[in-house]
């Protein structure tokens, strides 16, 4: 039976077997095809097939760098070439407690670089970017092109949603890729991640690819392998690129939600702030700055002397945010005690983000709505010495509906130990 289209310039079926079979796909095939799909000219249920041959066989690197230059020109490029002050951005693979976003893209602008953050929305156990921000009143996440470039010049940062013709082709993918199995694909993350930054236009990224309970990748072997792939993937396309493996154990600081995580970040951005998350925001800063050619900076200066805070501010205040207005506060607030003494030896990621996604911080669905004033307050770190009946976790939420199943998924969540744990390092690995 015939199955090639007469118009269609490929057999898709004969592409779905060559990749089953373990052989290499031409440019034009690809091309043709994420094109053809973008377009809705391509049937879910074919590429899913190839989805899942990919999955298996893999995409070589020739391959995996036309499968993103075909997501990218699917849509829409930013052009910031021709912005005063060179770009630099961060993405991170997602983490739990990862506020890191909201403090360095204002602390990196205080240092004389462009941030365009352009960000999505969380999804399960971690949360997104956006969802914090929008903690504060007023603040809005929808800007045109000409206003993100506009406060590029004027205050140096922006964080605002990724506009719906960046990168398309990866919006309908991801969506099949969530409904089939195929997300966990190394090739198909990092052109999915990747195809997204360099549509944005930045000269510059660091990649903060987290490992650990609480993160997408639990071994650090796998993270590695994501992050070296993007990275070459970045140079491919004319892009200067670190990767920081960092931890994600525990969770980053000590806040998880949206306006306790916005709180967090406000403190540190003022000076202070847990020590964990000021030594991955550091991190990162050095590196962005480096990259942007501005690595005489030093980074903690603008947190000791006001001007990454003055930043932060005025970046919200470009976006209609009020920076001074009060962040929502839970009516509720219950609280997990240590049951004996000890040493805080593991606080696991992941449960917390469960439990603070339970709370009503998080989506399971994208069109759910968020609550801006649930999540957790670590009050204790590992490493940490605690006496029995003494407070460990905060759970913050709208209504006590909320706490039994954020107190199940932390049943066992921690441990107290006799003696303090070993102080595990913060930064894993960094790759070139
Ligand atoms: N984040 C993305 O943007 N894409 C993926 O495929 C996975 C995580």
């Amino acid at each position: 039976m015939p199955t090639k289209n007469a118009a269609a310039p490929f057999d898709f079926v004969d592409l779905i077997r060559a990749k089953r079979d373990g052989q290499s796909l031409s440019d034009a095939a690809i091309d043709w095809l994420i094109g053809a799909y973008s377009r809705g000219q391509l049937p879910d249920e074919q590429l899913s097939a190839l989805l899942m041959a990919i999955y298996f066989r893999g995409l070589s690197q020739g391959e995996l760098a036309t499968w993103t230059s075909a997501m990218v020109a699917s849509g829409s490029r930013l052009d910031l070439s021709g912005l005063a002050r060179p770009t630099v951005d961060k993405h991170s693979t997602g983490g739990v407690g990862d506020k890191v976003s909201l403090i360095l893209a204002p602390l990196v602008a205080a240092c004389g670089a462009a941030v365009p953050q352009l960000s999505g929305r969380g999804l399960g156990h971690t949360g997104g970017t956006l969802d914090k921000l929008e903690s504060i009143p007023g603040w809005r996440s929808e800007l045109t092109s000409d206003e993100i470039h506009h406060q590029l010049e004027e205050v140096g940062c922006v964080i605002c949603a990724a506009g719906r013709d960046l990168a398309p082709a990866d919006r309908k993918l991801y969506a099949l890729r969530d409904v089939t199995a195929t997300v966990e694909s190394i090739p198909l993350i990092s052109a999915s991640i990747m195809s997204k930054k360099i549509a944005e236009g930045t000269a510059s990224l660091v990649l903060d690819v987290k490992v650990g309970s609480g993160a997408f990748m639990t071994e650090t072997s796998r993270a590695a392998e994501l992050a070296r792939t993007m990275v070459g993937l970045g140079r491919e396309h004319g892009l200067r690129v670190v990767a920081l493996l960092t931890a994600m154990d525990a969770p980053l600081g000590r806040a998880v939600g949206n306006a306790l995580e916005v709180a967090e970040a406000v403190e540190v951005l003022s000076g202070g702030g847990p020590a964990d998350l000021v030594e991955v925001t550091l991190a990162l800063a050095r590196e962005m700055l480096d990259l942007a050619g501005l690595g005489g900076v030093d980074p903690a200066e603008a947190l000791r002397d006001g001007s990454a805070l003055e930043r932060f501010r005025a970046m919200v205040v470009a976006q209609g945010g009020d920076p001074d207005a009060a962040l929502a506060r839970a009516a509720v607030v219950d609280e997990v005690v240590a049951d004996r003494s000890g040493y805080l030896a593991r606080l696991d990621a992941r449960a917390v983000g469960v439990a603070s996604w339970r709370l009503g911080a998080g989506r399971a669905r994208k069109e759910d709505p968020v609550s801006l004033s649930a999540g957790v307050i670590c009050r204790v770190k590992p490493g940490d010495a605690v006496v029995a009946g003494q407070t460990l976790l905060e759970l913050h939420a709208e209504d006590d509906s909320r706490i039994a199943g954020a107190r199940a998924s932390l049943v066992d969540a921690f441990d107290v130990a006799e003696s303090p744990p070993a102080n595990p390092p913060v930064v894993l690995e960094r790759i070139v």
